[in-house]
């Protein structure tokens, strides 16, 4: 399977509800799944009362053979350490800013973090529709913002998309036909970001979001770093020092499709899955086969220092 992994980079209100929105409808996952949805529903009212299909915070698009998984980031410092271990699952960033309104500073710590991580940003210039919208100075801006975030050239040399979500579009110009609909923006993604890098071995994912349910209990989200995964599969959990936390089973494999999550028989390397069965590993922690060894190296955390001024 095709994948990339991105996440979207906005401040509240810049857009970004209604972007992924057009982007599920554009992409047919939104047909696609309703299907699975009321079969899901016909066949098996309780598997969704069990909260198997629950609003996620991760989701999925489809654009030709390629799955895009899109990671929510919180949006500013608050989330010191979530924000680098959730930037760690992404191979690109998209950074929404608001035609009028420009970057604000509440984004710039997510915005340092991606810059740090080495992620090259597309930025994506929404709302250009609004009558104030001041474009060509916004870009500006945000190349201002990059540069004094110690961006290096590369991600200086950022690709620029211009359009409007409300309007379902998103183009290589401002001045583009709206006709284009997400397609630009699709294109992009699959050529700016690179697949996920997987590593050889057995299955290792690391706790990078922890949840409870009332149903499947903890439950755990991560990017899969290496091998695969299937329901009842025996797995183990290091701390971040190797330390043995606990050993298990796989009772339930999640994985992000559309808004919604499903289960699966089976994900691999590369995937955003959330997986349940496990009850002391968190965040940090890697979870993987009885056989690893060595835990998954977590991106060091550090408190948030960037000035919110
Ligand atoms: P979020 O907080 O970033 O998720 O933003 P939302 O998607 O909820 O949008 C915030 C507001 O901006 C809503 O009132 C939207 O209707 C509006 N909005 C979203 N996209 C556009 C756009 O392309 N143009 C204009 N003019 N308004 C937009």
């Amino acid at each position: 399977m095709n994948l990339r992994n991105i996440a979207i980079i906005a401040h509240v209100d810049h857009g970004k509800t209604t972007l992924v929105d057009k982007l599920l409808q554009q992409s047919g996952t939104y047909r696609e799944n309703q299907k699975v949805a009321e079969r899901a529903m016909d066949s098996n009212d309780l598997e969704r009362e069990r909260g198997i299909t629950i609003l996620a915070k991760c989701t999925s698009v489809h654009w030709e053979d390629t799955q895009i998984n899109i990671v929510d980031t919180p949006g500013h410092a608050d989330f010191g350490g979530e924000v680098e271990r959730i930037l760690s699952m992404v191979d690109g960033v998209i950074v929404l800013v608001d035609a009028a309104e420009g970057p604000m500073p509440q984004t710039k710590f997510v915005v340092s973090k991606a810059l740090k991580l080495g992620l090259k940003p597309i930025v994506a210039i929404n709302k250009v529709d609004r009558p104030d919208a001041r474009i060509s100075e916004v870009v500006n801006e945000v190349f201002d913002l990059f540069a004094a975030l110690d961006a290096t050239d590369e991600q200086l040399d950022f690709p620029i998309l211009y359009g409007s979500g409300k309007n379902g579009w998103m183009a290589n110009s401002p001045d583009a036909s709206h006709d284009v609909g997400m397609k630009p923006l699709f294109e992009l993604v699959l050529k700016h970001v690179a697949p996920p890098v997987v590593q050889e071995g057995p299955f290792r994912l690391l706790g990078t979001i922890i949840e409870a349910n009332p149903y499947l209990g903890r439950i755990i989200t991560g990017r899969i770093a290496s091998g695969s995964v299937k329901p009842n599969q025996a797995v183990k959990v290091l701390s971040r020092e190797g330390k043995l936390i606990e050993s298990g089973r796989i009772t339930k494999i999640l994985a992000f499709r559309g808004l919604e999550r499903q289960p699966v028989e089976f994900a691999e390397a590369g995937d955003i899955v959330a997986i349940a069965g496990l009850t002391k590993g968190t965040v940090a922690d890697t979870f993987c086969d009885p056989a690893v060894e060595e835990p998954l190296q977590a991106q060091p955390i550090d408190p948030p220092t960037v000035s919110m001024t």
